[in-house]
């Protein structure tokens, strides 16, 4: 159950709903966002809300019967849209196409990827400063100095990041040059680090954990959201399957399993997802006929020179022409 309080209700309205609550034999949370006041109540009896739907100091009452509660669509009509500023907006029929390497590689890289971007009307560059890999002898990124220098240079050029943290002590030395928080696929259960990232005041993007059910991922948002933050956003990237002619398997049929079962944005990563970068297209599109709300991919000026994952990264011409092609099913779908 989800009670919505109004802006101004007092301590003792607060404490009258609890205990109703409680003679129902209902656990409750209070959740405090940037946006409302909600307490989050887990129980299993059947009551008429009625019964506390007139107290003093309730905005509304809602019986959602998923097991994560407030990032489910069960109580929110709306969409979540997510504004990113400078009229930079993601979801609620607002699609986000995101670019860009798979690592932040230096001054030359992030310039020539910004203007990519530019050329084809894009305003959100991804890349990784702190890179989770596989072995410890990849290339591990740029660190803060890089994010420092792709900030400046994005900054000046109108452009928003988003880029993974990987531990809670760099939520805060990221804050300043991050626009969305990417939460990578080796993290998505780092429940530490959820929790904190709800108490940040920027966006959140959670990918889908390597093995991670759809359902595991919606219960990473709700750690976020009932942490205190309500701007996210998730990502299918694909999962480890028993097949290996991809790198991963793009799970198609997650993005309109979690459309229908979430209010917030859906985002593909087709890069990720299948890991082959010729196949990278196909795989974009049929997440935007899915209905997806953007699609996030990787591409370089000489992918087969990328520090990492060249063999999934596409080059500015394949970017355009992808762009060019996503911009004409969003057409035909009519409705984004
Ligand atoms: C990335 O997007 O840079 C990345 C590492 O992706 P994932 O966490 O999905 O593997
Ligand atoms: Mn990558």
């Amino acid at each position: 159950m989800i009670i919505q309080f109004e802006p101004n209700i007092s301590q003792e309205s607060r404490q009258i709903v609890a205990e109703e609550m409680k003679a129902h034999k209902y656990k409750t949370t209070e959740v405090k966002t940037q946006k409302g006041d909600y307490l989050v109540g887990i129980g299993k009896e059947h009551f008429d809300i009625r019964k506390i739907g007139h107290l003093d100091g309730i905005k509304d009452i809602h019986v959602v019967s998923d097991d994560y509660k407030l990032v489910s669509s069960k109580w929110k009509v709306n969409q979540t849209q997510i504004d990113l500023g400078d009229g930079i907006k993601i979801g609620d029929g607002e699609f986000a196409i995101m670019a860009g390497p798979c690592s932040i590689e230096g001054e030359e890289n992030i310039m020539k990827t910004i203007e990519h971007l530019k050329a084809n009307g894009l305003s959100i560059m991804r890349g990784g400063v702190f890179k989770p890999r596989s072995s410890p002898y990849s290339f591990r990124g740029m660190g803060l100095e890089g994010l420092k220098l792709w900030y400046k240079l994005a900054r000046e050029h109108g452009i928003k990041i988003v880029t993974e943290v990987m531990q809670v002590s760099q939520i805060e030395e990221m804050y300043e040059y991050v626009d969305i928080y990417q939460v990578g696929a080796r993290n998505t259960q780092n429940f530490n680090l959820l929790d904190e990232l709800g108490k940040v005041d920027k966006p959140v993007m959670i990918k889908r954990g390597i093995s991670g059910t759809i359902d595991e991922l919606l219960y990473s948002a709700e750690y976020v959201f009932s942490a205190g933050n309500e701007r996210l956003m998730l990502c299918e990237r694909g999962i480890r399957t028993y097949e290996r002619a991809s790198r991963n398997t793009f799970d198609i049929n997650a993005i309109p399993i979690l459309k229908d079962k979430t209010h917030l944005p859906v985002i593909a990563d087709p890069s990720h997802g299948i890991g082959i970068r010729d196949y990278v297209e196909p795989i974009a599109l049929a997440s935007t006929i899915a209905g997806a709300d953007g699609v996030i991919f990787e591409a370089h000026e000489v992918p087969d020179k990328a520090l990492s994952d060249g063999q999934q990264t596409l080059s500015f011409d394949a970017s355009s022409r992808l762009i060019a092609k996503i911009r004409k099913v969003l057409e035909l779908n009519g409705s984004y």
